[in-house]
Parts: structure tokens; C-alpha cells; sequence
């Protein structure tokens, strides 16, 4: 039986996981997303919090790479 590491992100993962969110990216508008840079920074902070499991926040429950990926969007504990 695989395990799954609950410091990943859906990127990390098996390639079903890692396609639903490049789906779900273009919902969000080119001028809405955050620069990659940001993105990228966000996505770190995430990956050393309690609350990551498996690519969702527990604190909020979204996906962290679809919330990061939104330029005005927030941690819900203000990390990032
Ligand atoms: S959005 Fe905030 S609370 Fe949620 S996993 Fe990322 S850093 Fe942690």
C-alpha cells in the first residue's frame, strides 16, 4: 500500500492530482494570479505549516496551490 506524505502538494503527487489543479488554474484571470515569485513563496510557507495535509489547507480547506495562485487571496492565519 502507498502512503501519502501529508507535506505535499498536489504538484508532488500522482499525475491525477497534479492535473486537477493545472485544470482549475485558468479559472482564476492572468491579471488575478500572483506573480510567480510570490506564488512560489507562498507555496514554501505553506509546505512548513502544521496545517498542510496533502495539498489542502486544514485551517480553511481549500487547495493552498489555488489559493497562492490568486494574487489578492490570504492565509487565513496570516502567514502569507
Ligand atoms: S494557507 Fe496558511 S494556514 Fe493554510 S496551509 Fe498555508 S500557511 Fe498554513
Amino acid at each position: 500500500m502507498k502512503t501519502v506524505c501529508k507535506k505535499c502538494l498536489r504538484r508532488e503527487m500522482a499525475e491525477a492530482y497534479k492535473n486537477m489543479i493545472e485544470k482549475y488554474k485558468p479559472a482564476i484571470k492572468a491579471a488575478d494570479r500572483a506573480p510567480e515569485a510570490c506564488y512560489e513563496s507562498r507555496l514554501s510557507v505553506c509546505k512548513a505549516c502544521r496545517y498542510l495535509n496533502q495539498g489542502i489547507c486544514g485551517a480553511c480547506g481549500c487547495y493552498v496551490e489555488l489559493r497562492a495562485a490568486a494574487e489578492h487571496a490570504a492565509c487565513p492565519y496570516q502567514k502569507w
